[in-house]
């Protein structure tokens, strides 16, 4: 029998989500300050060796899917060899990518070749300048390339585009067209206050509706599919696409009944949910004497006390810290 590692809300977990660094090659406003965040010095990154062990104790507990993000993936060093070592681990299923595609172009054949499941592709406009102002800096032409390279090679493509109110969204509908001739899901994403600062008083997220509502008035006969068990996403389709649109309300936190994920940050903290600071510190634990035996009761302990939802995760928070780190510690 296949294992089944469970929450003390009878959630399944079954999927662990990898910063490999925070550091990245874009500053997109949404995500950093335009100067940057205070990375974390290298030797506190988690090594190779430490998420392989960790990684593997997950998954003989019952954890199938990988994905590795960060920061910018492909800026830590040897990346794909740590990719390479996964594809070989039993247990491990599925492997998975998130990228902003400014480095990954050359890698997809490699992508292809250890195959691997789905590569999420970070896209928020298609307009230069506004990929500028949003990116803060001048990349779009990589980034199109990445996406044509995904598509041709026929390694499943999602492209993820977070939406925000006074910025964006005009590029919805331009996004979503994407999928009229590409067979990839577009999927648009509410604004978190994961930026850094967090979010000014006045700041006001777009939502998911509103998001639906200019897909309904461009795509006569967009109607609601059924997505997978633990979608974080709505998943539509319509006549006039090849592929497929999504809704993320991460913001809303309206899919929190079925979430499946844990995290391990750039800092090497365990997260049971997004919005909470941490819940183990993993990097201090492997880096003790601690055993696997060890290291897999102390995962229990924290799947068995985790929130129900965001909101509790983010009153949770020790010393009443308002949620303002940036994605890029965390993975997304
Ligand atoms: N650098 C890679 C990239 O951009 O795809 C991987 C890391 S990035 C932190 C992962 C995802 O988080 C991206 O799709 C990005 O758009 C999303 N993200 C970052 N900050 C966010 C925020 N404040 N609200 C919602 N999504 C955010
Ligand atoms: Fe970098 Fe991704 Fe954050 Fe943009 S969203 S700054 S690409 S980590």
């Amino acid at each position: 029998m296949p294992t089944q590692l469970l929450d003390n809300h009878g959630r399944p977990l079954d999927y662990v989500r990898i910063a490999v660094t925070d550091r990245c090659n874009l500053r997109c406003t949404y995500c950093m300050p335009a100067e940057g965040i205070q990375y974390v010095p290298r030797q506190q990154l988690l090594t190779f060796e430490e998420i392989l062990r960790l990684v593997q104790i997950l998954a003989k507990m019952g954890v199938k899917k990988v994905r590795l993000t960060g920061g910018e993936p492909f800026l830590r060093k040897d990346f794909m060899k740590l990719l390479e070592a996964l594809a070989q681990m039993e247990g491990i299923e599925h492997i998975h990518l998130t990228t902003n595609g400014i480095l990954t172009t050359p890698h997809i054949p490699a992508l292809k070749e250890l195959g691997i499941s789905g590569v999420n592709l970070s896209l928020d406009t298609l307009d230069r300048e506004r990929f500028k102002t949003l990116t803060r800096r001048d990349e779009l032409e990589k980034v199109l390339l990445c996406l044509d390279e995904l598509v041709s090679s026929g390694i499943p493509t999602k492209l993820n585009a977070v939406i925000m109110a006074g910025q964006n969204t005009q590029d919805v509908v331009p996004l979503a067209r994407l999928a009229e001739e590409m067979p990839i899901a577009v999927r648009f994403i509410e604004e978190m206050p994961f930026n850094g600062q967090g979010f000014t008083p006045e700041q006001k997220p777009w939502t998911h509706r509103q998001i639906q509502t200019a897909l309904e008035e461009a795509f006569p006969g967009l109607e609601q599919i059924p997505a997978g068990p633990n979608s974080t996403s709505r998943i539509f389709a319509a006549p006039a696409l090849t592929g497929k649109l999504g809704i993320i309300p991460a913001f809303s936190r309206t899919f929190c009944g079925s979430c499946n994920r844990i995290r391990i940050t750039a800092k090497g903290l365990l997260k049971t949910c997004l919005y909470d600071d941490g819940v183990l510190d993993l990097r201090a634990l492997v880096r003790s004497d601690a055993s696997d035996q060890d290291l897999e009761a102390a995962f229990l302990k924290a799947f068995g006390n985790r929130a129900k939802d965001g909101f509790e995760a983010e009153k949770r928070r020790n010393d009443s810290q308002s949620v303002s780190e940036s994605m890029s510690t965390i993975g997304g």
